[in-house]
């Protein structure tokens, strides 16, 4: 079934020049960008993003990190495209990904790890609403 998910390549993955491989990975795994931009999150942003894992000890160094530069974000669709991204991300610590995944290629540690998946549909829903309104979502290829 064809479903969409957001995908972000994260700050220390742009810095380090990795959009066009990652973007490669996706397009070779059948996972189409529909939407896409680069954007350098205020903080608020990031905190309003992740706002699931506000409780967490690592929320305000996650939100610092991904306000630290630009980001890729980016929507996919495809077949089963929630599952498909998360298994080419990998492991959220790089160290435990498979190889092969994006994580084990270029992710630091489990903070700086390159990438961002969306883990169910109602997560997908939330985060592509939070940031594309449906104009900029371009569909029917
Ligand atoms: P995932 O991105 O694999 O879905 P989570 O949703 O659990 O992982 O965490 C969101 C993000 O928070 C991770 O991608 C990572 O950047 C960061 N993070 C997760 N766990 C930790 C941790 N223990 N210490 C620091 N940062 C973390
Ligand atoms: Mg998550």
């Amino acid at each position: 079934m064809s479903e969409r998910t957001l995908a972000i390549i994260k700050p220390d993955a742009v810095k380090k020049l990795a959009i066009g491989d990652i973007l490669g990975r996706y397009e070779k795994a059948g996972l189409k960008p529909v939407a896409m931009k680069l954007l350098h999150m205020a903080k608020p942003v990031a905190e309003g993003f992740y706002a699931v894992h506000k409780a967490r000890p690592f929320f305000d160094s996650l939100c610092t990190f991904m306000s630290s530069g630009p980001s890729v974000i980016l929507v996919l669709q495809g077949d089963n495209a929630i599952k498909k991204n998360r298994d080419l991300m990998g492991a959220t610590d790089p160290a435990k990904a498979d190889k092969g995944t994006i994580r084990a290629a270029h992710g630091t540690n489990i903070e700086f790890n390159a990438v961002h998946g969306s883990d169910s549909p109602d997560t997908a829903q939330f985060e592509i609403g939070f940031f594309f309104p449906g104009m900029e979502i371009y569909d029917g290829r």
